[in-house]
């Protein structure tokens, strides 16, 4: 296959590859978009559990006291009754204390109860919260995660698409110079092919040998820019090449007329200018 042809192809191929790269990289970040989701959702069901134990701890410290107060009021009950069959003082005070103790021990346990109740409370109103939270959380992840999927699925398609004319364009591409292509232009930014004008390549901005130069105006074999690994083509410069091509050959302005007469057709339109100087 002819250079311009291959480059011709490679510019296709470029534009291709950068869209293939660039919707890869979103199939890639695209679930990342749910992380955020994800995490709150996590805390929130961790929360949950941490609510429920607390709920347990206190349920069961609800039940000892309850178990407390029931044993005071029978021992408060147990001394009353036994206020009818006393006969002494000694035994007056006795029992009159026993119900006294009893009786102050019930408060107490009456207002733990109470305490224990409204933590119970409180806890329920909080696992009801975070129970419809978690709920919620976890519908709008699945909408999202069905409308990321599809976003997904239709780029992958794209993908497959763009594969498809990857292919139709590589056969007669020599697969060492695509595979050097493909890896330049996911390393550089989509670019793969560049010209080189006024000895410079338009890729890096980096003024290369004259030979360089030389060598992609022949368009004899594919050159890559030594500095960024780019594939070159010939395009001229506004102001010209002359003290390029002065510098390789070592010749007058003269020479370089003549050799671009006989060799280039410098005359032919700018747009051109790669094409022609090949068919020379
Ligand atoms: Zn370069």
């Amino acid at each position: 296959m002819v250079v311009e042809d291959v480059f011709e192809k490679l510019q296709s191929l470029q534009d291709i590859l950068s869209e293939k790269i660039g919707l890869e990289r979103d199939i890639g970040e695209i679930p990342k978009l749910l992380d955020t989701q994800e995490e709150l959702l996590a805390r929130l069901k961790k929360s949950f559990i941490e609510k429920n134990q607390d709920y347990e701890k206190a349920k069961l410290s609800e039940g000892d006291f309850r178990n407390l107060l029931a044993q005071a009021e029978s021992d408060r009950e147990k001394a009353e009754k036994n206020m009818d069959s006393i006969s002494t003082q000694r035994e007056y005070e006795a029992l009159d204390k026993e119900i006294r103790d009893a009786a102050e021990k019930e408060q107490q346990y009456r207002k733990e109860l109470l305490r224990e109740e409204r933590v119970l409370s409180d806890l329920d109103e909080q696992i009801k919260q975070s129970e419809s939270l978690i709920e919620q959380q976890e519908k709008d992840l699945e909408e999202r995660r069905a409308g990321i999927e599809a976003e997904v699925s239709e780029k992958k398609a794209q993908v497959a698409a763009l594969e498809g004319e990857e292919q139709s364009l590589i056969p007669g591409l020599d697969p060492e110079v695509l595979f050097k292509f493909e890896r330049i232009i996911r390393n550089k930014g989509g670019q793969g092919i560049v010209a080189i004008k006024g000895g410079v390549c338009m890729g890096c901005h980096m003024i290369l040998p004259a030979q360089f130069a030389n060598l992609v105006r022949k368009q004899e074999e594919i050159v890559f820019c030594p500095y960024c690994s780019r594939i070159l083509f010939y395009e001229e410069s506004e102001q010209g090449d002359e003290e390029f091509f002065n510098n390789e050959d070592a010749g007058s302005l003269a020479d370089l007329d003549d050799m671009d007469d006989d060799e280039y057709d410098e005359d032919e339109e700018e747009e051109e200018k790669v094409n022609i100087d090949y068919e020379e």
